[in-house]
């Protein structure tokens, strides 16, 4: 059986990944999405094991400590990582696996995994992302002020990624993700 690929999506806080994703997931059955885990609190909706396996500082490090993490990363407080496990058994059985991830930890991804394809999700424009992330409303006022610096920090290395999708409405953002990972399928072995 061929092992599937990996596949990173990065961008910006709020620009729209998990929506985006969600709508992918459903088109893409092959595709499996490698649940992050992280520190910070659950958002009203998301459960455990579905959106984050969702734990305590103490517990992460343990994690670190046992060397579970494919990536971990510091972000606005909190930290996220990816369970090794999770990706390579999905990968074993053929699958794809798609990472919803921050740019330090898809650097980490790549320099140990060079066959990853990276893609970056950006917000039409910085005024819509400030938009969608006031009206998300699940983070106080500072907090969405440090999350848009961080994501001008962030576009500073997206041209360091393979693709490079604009998230103006989610049917045309699925359409290119789901075109990428099919182009991605067509390309030769050795080149
Ligand atoms: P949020 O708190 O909005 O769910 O996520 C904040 C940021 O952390 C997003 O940019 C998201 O892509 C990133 N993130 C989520 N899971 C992981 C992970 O496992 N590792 C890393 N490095 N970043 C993650």
């Amino acid at each position: 059986m061929m092992r599937g690929k990996t596949f990173i999506i990065s961008g910006p806080s709020g620009v729209g990944k998990s929506t985006v994703l969600s709508a992918l997931l459903e088109k893409r059955k092959n595709l499996y999405f490698s649940v992050s885990a992280t520190t910070r609190d659950p958002r009203p909706g998301e459960l455990d094991g579905i959106h984050y396996h969702f734990m305590d500082a103490e517990s992460f490090r343990k994690w670190i400590a046992m060397d579970q993490f494919l990536e971990y990363a510091e972000y606005v407080g909190n930290f996220y990582g990816t369970p090794k496990r999770f990706v390579d058994e999905a990968m074993d059985k053929g699958q794809d696996v798609i990472l919803d991830i921050e740019v330090q930890g898809a650097l980490q991804v790549t320099s140990k995994r060079p066959d990853t394809v990276k893609i970056f999700i950006a917000p039409p424009s910085w005024k819509e992302l400030e938009r969608r992330l006031k009206d998300r409303g699940t983070d106080d006022p500072e907090k969405v002020q440090k999350r848009l610096l961080r994501a001008k920090v962030e576009f500073q290395t997206a041209h360091t990624y393979d693709y490079f999708v604009i998230n103006d409405t989610v049917e045309d953002a699925v359409r290119e993700l789901d075109a990428i990972i099919t182009a991605e399928h067509c390309k030769p072995k050795e080149r």
